[in-house]
């Protein structure tokens, strides 16, 4: 699946590269439209190639017959509401230091709170750069509990199982995390259902293709007829994949290409996957605005569950309302466009946002504001 991107160039300011891709896409698109007379909506399903979409602008520059929509690859967005709810639970215990990716500061709860209000009102909260950080706040307070907020796909769960497993090995006893993984695969499911779908293309994340392998994604084209390009983060990358599937539709013949083969191979990246296998298991998993999802997330198997912040603070599972207006599940599920909510830019802004596709870093309405604009 190695693929030759003939557009491939490190540099976005190359004009001449960029002006020939997108003579090249709008070529195909007019070709492909005079057959179906059918728009052409391809999904990134990654928040980051989201974010350099967005701020590349070269959004603006493809034929209006082609539409790129977000889908569900952010993990902070596709976090359930009652998941948020349950973590800012345990983050109001007393003698709990939460340890956590920036992301998750401003995502509100269901009461409108979230960890950025908590830590002002003295909660010990703590903004850290690895989890393997989190395991020596742990050793040097030992008469308190520290929960790393264990949120996201298949490239943020291996560092965080591999920071369990030094904690098991240590015998760190205080250290606990949420485990709240999601796995890339089955959201595509999701979003396919058999029949009725409107997705034209996939492009598949380069950082999670990196650890699971580009055979992880066969299903797709042979059970949906679905294209597929696992791309790079350069918009380079994300141009010449977008071509890549144009190609496959031309040519009616999908398949999963790889047009980021500088990092991604078939089979993955065989040391993160041991470590997920030594530490987690596989078992359905709640999404924001979609619901459970069979097979679809990782949490601690038998031999470590004990590190479970759910499990020994004995937080339950509760049905949480999600922002009343707010059409994040939408947005995940490539059915709308940020613009296409009331709330964007008035109500809704990075400072104070609603939902958790305005707070995230890589969310679809972060990215809008940042550099799209009202649309
Ligand atoms: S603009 Fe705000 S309220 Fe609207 S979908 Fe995005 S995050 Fe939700």
């Amino acid at each position: 699946m190695k693929v030759k991107n003939k557009f491939s160039s490190p540099l976005w300011s190359d004009s001449l590269m960029a002006s020939n891709a997108f003579k090249e896409i709008k070529k195909l698109v007019a070709q492909i439209y005079a057959q179906t007379g059918e728009t052409i909506n391809f999904m990134e399903v990654c928040g980051t190639h989201t974010m350099a979409i967005a701020a590349s602008g070269m959004r603006k520059f493809f034929p209006k017959e082609l539409k790129m929509l977000s889908g569900p690859g952010c993990p902070v967005c596709v976090t359930s509401q009652c998941d948020i709810d349950r973590i800012l639970a345990i983050a109001g215990i007393k003698d709990v230091i939460i340890t956590t990716f920036g992301d998750m500061m401003r995502v509100k709860g269901s009461d409108g709170k979230d960890l950025h209000s908590m830590r002002e009102q003295g909660a010990d909260i703590r903004v850290l750069y690895s989890p393997l950080d989190a395991l020596s706040i742990a050793v040097e307070n030992k008469d308190k509990k520290i929960v790393f907020i264990g949120v996201g796909f298949e490239t943020t769960a291996p560092i965080i199982a591999q920071t369990v497993f030094h904690a098991h090995s240590r015998k760190i006893n205080n250290f606990f995390i949420t485990p709240l993984f999601k796995l890339v695969p089955p959201a595509l499911k999701a979003v396919l259902p058999e029949g009725g779908h409107k997705i034209s293309g996939f492009i598949l994340p380069g950082h999670v293709s990196v650890i699971i392998g580009a055979k992880a994604y066969a299903f797709v084209p042979k059970k949906y007829k679905v294209p597929c390009v696992i791309a790079g983060f350069e918009p380079m990358d994300i141009i010449g994949g977008i071509n890549l599937l144009l190609i496959q539709i031309k040519n009616k013949s999908p398949k999963v290409e790889t047009e980021y083969f500088r990092a991604v191979n078939m089979d993955g990246n065989k040391s993160a996957q041991a470590i997920m296998k030594k530490v987690l298991k596989i078992a359905s998993a709640e999404w924001r605005a979609i619901g459970s999802i069979e097979k679809s997330g990782l949490v601690l198997n038998d031999a470590f569950k004990r590190f479970d912040a759910f499990k020994f603070f004995k937080i339950k599972q509760y049905l949480s309302k999600e922002p009343k207006g707010c059409i994040c599940g939408k947005i995940i599920m490539g059915q709308a466009l940020p613009a296409d909510c009331r709330f964007f830019g008035k109500e809704c802004t990075p400072s104070d946002a609603i939902g958790p596709c305005m707070v995230s870093s890589e969310g679809a309405c972060a990215a809008w504001f940042k550099y799209e604009g009202q649309k």
